[in-house]
């Protein structure tokens, strides 16, 4: 996503962030594929990751998921591709890529 002075969507200050609206009803986060929203994804390199798990504390829709052999990896059905998990991780283990169809 291109964001004029920011490499990520998630490093936007609130009074950045453009005009929009959310019309749904309320509760209905846990049913709703909201990363279907996402035009760009983290993928996580194992080689590099420490399983310290701050990708899944600064998560802003709990979409990293500790999976039982210590590693952290992002649902990509809630993950909107804000790039968070990607600036906070302490080894440049997450890159973001572009999604495709
Ligand atoms: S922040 Fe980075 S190193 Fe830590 S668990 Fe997440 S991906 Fe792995
Ligand atoms: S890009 Fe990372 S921080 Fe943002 S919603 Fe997806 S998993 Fe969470």
């Amino acid at each position: 996503m291109a964001m004029k002075g920011y490499k990520y969507p998630g490093e936007v200050p609130w009074n950045d962030i453009e005009l929009g609206a959310i019309v749904s009803e309320p509760g209905s986060a846990s049913f709703k594929r909201t990363g279907d929203w996402r035009t760009e994804r983290p993928e996580v390199d194992k080689e590099k990751c420490i399983k310290c798990g701050i990708c899944w504390l600064h998560c802003p829709d709990a979409a990293i998921i500790p999976m039982d052999d210590g590693y952290f990896l992002p649902e990509l059905y809630y993950c909107k591709g804000c790039g968070i998990c990607a600036a906070v991780c302490p080894t440049d283990a997450i890159t973001m890529i572009e999604e495709v169809e």
